[in-house]
C-alpha cells in the first residue's frame, strides 16, 4: 500500500483544529475498513488523525462518524 506523500494529496483530510483525538477519540481510525488512517503527534505536541496510506474505498464511515465533522472525504469526480 503506497504511503501518503502529504496530507493535501490524499483524498481524506482531517481538520486538525476540529479533531479531538487529544480527548481519546479514535473513531475514524477504528471504523476504516482499509485501516489507512492513523493518529500522529504534531509539532506542537497535540495529536490529530490523518491519512497515512493513500488508499480509499470512499465508503465514508470515517466522515460520517467523526463527532466533530473534522474528516472530509474528497470524492473523485467519477464517484460524484
Ligand atoms: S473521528 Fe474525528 S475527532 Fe475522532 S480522531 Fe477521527 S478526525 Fe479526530
Ligand atoms: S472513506 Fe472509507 S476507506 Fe476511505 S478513509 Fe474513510 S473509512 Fe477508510
Amino acid at each position: 500500500m503506497p504511503l501518503a506523500q502529504t496530507a493535501t494529496t490524499v483524498p481524506v483530510v482531517v481538520d486538525n483544529a476540529l479533531c479531538i483525538t487529544n480527548k481519546g477519540c479514535t473513531v475514524c481510525v477504528d471504523v476504516c475498513p482499509l485501516d489507512v488512517l492513523r493518529i500522529v503527534e504534531t509539532d506542537d505536541g497535540t495529536k490529530t488523525a490523518y491519512m497515512k496510506y493513500d488508499e480509499c474505498w470512499y465508503c465514508m464511515p470515517c466522515e460520517a462518524n467523526c463527532p466533530t465533522n473534522a474528516v472530509i472525504v474528497n470524492l473523485t469526480y467519477l464517484l460524484k
